[in-house]
This record gives structure tokens, C-alpha cells and sequence, in this order.
């Protein structure tokens, strides 16, 4: 058996990584193939981006957005880098409508790095299924959280370890190791799907339909929201006027 490197050393991590890697992306995408429906012709070039837009574009978009004439949204691509615990990829994979890239568990050996809850996030639940509200934790119960969660989670790793030392593969020692591992991924969107993504997945006063999603995938909303809002700004502000509902 190959001699292993020693094992590298444990981190705790509060946040996430939401990187935009790559985009097509524009107001304008959504004007041109809106347009193709009435005019016919290309119209590619009549179409305009942010504060060229005119009136009549913003217009536009807005009456496509209110009347939930979604395909329009879908000419155009954002391809995200992000880095968050396994328990948040479980919930990001439900949504269909993006296509993902994973970090194998099988072809290479899992980090160290671990999701901790920080002080700030809320530990305690009232309400009701649909309906939940979290409300700060005592300080017994913030401590309680972070040492049980780092605890958990270096025993988990030693286990993976003794396994791998012992020759084990990578695909069964794993299996030991914690949802708030943190993982890495590729995931490409459109505008369309992101939408429906955002209205889910973050939770804002005055939406037409609450969500009250888990905070750690909103983390990765809010920070996806942040990315589009500047590459589309007409349709980001047409998304929030409706109500945040997907066209
Ligand atoms: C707060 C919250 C709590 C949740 N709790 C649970 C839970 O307890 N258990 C659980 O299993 N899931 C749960 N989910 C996941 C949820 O049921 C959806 O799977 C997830 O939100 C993805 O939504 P989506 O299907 O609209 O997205 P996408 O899969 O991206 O689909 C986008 C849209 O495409 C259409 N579409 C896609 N696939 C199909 C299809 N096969 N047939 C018809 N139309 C389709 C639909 O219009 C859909 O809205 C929860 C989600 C949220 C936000």
C-alpha cells in the first residue's frame, strides 16, 4: 500500500462562494427574441441594454414579466461557481431547470473544510410546516451548536481518514462524512429558471408567493441576485415589481 500524506488540516467555514464564471446575458436577449413574435425579421440590432432602453423596452419587458410570457427569459446564460455545504446542494439540485457539475467523492479525496452556523444565524424555530420563522438561539444554544457542530465534524473526518490509511476507497470511506461538508460545483442557468430559483429560495416582504426557504441556500440566492441584478437590470426590475413571481 502507497504511503498517504499526512492528513490536511480541519477547517470551519460560515459562508458561502457564489462566483460568476461565465455569461450571456443582457436586457436586450429578451427584447430580440420578444420582438421576433410580432416583427418576423432578425431583430437582433433594434434591441437595447440597460439605460440605452427606452421606454418602450421597459415597456416591454414588463408586460412580458406581468403577463408570465416566460420564454423570452430564456435566451441567454449565466454559469455560476459555488461553494457551499452538501445539505444546500441537495436543495439547489431540485431545481431542474440548471444544469450541475459536482466534485466527485469517488475520484478524489474529500477537504476538511466544514459549514458552521455563525452566531448571527438563527437557531430556533416557531410557526408552523409552510409557514416556519427562526428566531435568534440563547447564547447556550449558540455554543451548544458550534461545538456539537465541530465536534461532530472532526470526529467524522478522523473516521474517514483511519478508513483511507486503512486502504479503503475514497467511495466508501466517504460515506461517514457529514451533509455540512462543503462541496463545489458548476451550475448554469437562465434567466427564466433563475427566477423561479429566486422566488423559492429567498424570502422578501411582499412577494405574490412567500417562501421561507432554509437560510444557507438563500445565502446562495441573495448572492446569484446580486450577480444578475447588474447584467439585467430591466428584467431584475420587472421581477420585482410583478410581485417576484417566475414568468
Ligand atoms: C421552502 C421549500 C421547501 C421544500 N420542501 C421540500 C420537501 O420537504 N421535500 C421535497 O421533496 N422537496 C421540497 N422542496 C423542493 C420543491 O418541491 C421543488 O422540487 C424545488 O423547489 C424546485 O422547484 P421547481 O420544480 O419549480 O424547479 P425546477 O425543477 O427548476 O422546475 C422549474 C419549473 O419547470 C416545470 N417543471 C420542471 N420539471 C417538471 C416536470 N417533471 N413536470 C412538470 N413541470 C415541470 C415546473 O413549472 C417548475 O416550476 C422544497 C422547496 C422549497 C422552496
Amino acid at each position: 500500500m502507497s504511503e498517504r500524506p499526512e492528513a490536511p488540516e480541519i477547517e470551519f467555514r460560515s459562508d458561502v462562494t457564489v462566483e460568476l464564471v461565465r455569461s450571456s446575458a443582457a436586457d436586450s436577449d429578451v427584447l430580440f427574441a420578444a420582438r421576433v413574435s410580432t416583427q418576423g425579421e432578425q431583430t437582433l440590432a433594434a434591441a437595447a441594454d440597460g439605460s440605452e432602453a427606452t421606454g418602450r423596452d421597459r415597456g416591454l419587458i414588463n408586460y412580458l414579466m406581468r403577463d408570465r410570457h416566460g420564454s423570452p427569459f430564456e435566451h441567454n446564460s449565466m454559469t455560476f461557481y459555488v461553494q457551499a455545504p452538501i445539505f444546500v446542494f441537495r436543495e439547489f439540485m431540485r431545481h431542474r431547470m440548471a444544469s450541475y457539475n459536482e466534485e466527485s467523492g469517488r475520484y478524489r479525496e474529500l477537504r476538511p473544510v466544514f459549514y458552521v452556523p455563525s452566531s448571527e444565524r438563527n437557531l430556533v424555530q416557531v410557526g408552523k410546516p409552510g409557514a416556519y420563522q427562526f428566531l435568534p438561539g440563547s447564547a447556550e444554544q449558540v455554543e451548544l451548536v458550534a461545538r456539537e457542530t465541530r465536534e461532530a465534524s472532526v470526529a467524522a473526518f478522523e473516521s474517514y481518514q483511519r478508513m483511507l490509511d486503512a486502504g479503503v476507497a475514497r467511495e466508501v470511506a466517504r460515506i461517514v462524512l457529514p451533509l455540512n461538508i462543503m462541496s463545489s460545483m458548476y451550475v448554469t442557468v437562465n434567466a427564466r429558471s433563475l427566477m423561479n430559483f429566486l422566488s423559492l429560495r429567498t424570502m422578501r416582504e411582499g412577494t405574490h408567493f412567500p417562501s421561507f426557504p432554509q437560510r444557507e441556500i438563500e445565502m446562495c440566492a441573495e448572492k446569484m441576485e446580486n450577480v444578475w441584478q447588474e447584467l439585467m437590470p430591466l428584467t431584475y426590475a420587472a421581477f420585482n415589481a410583478n410581485g417576484r413571481v417566475a414568468p
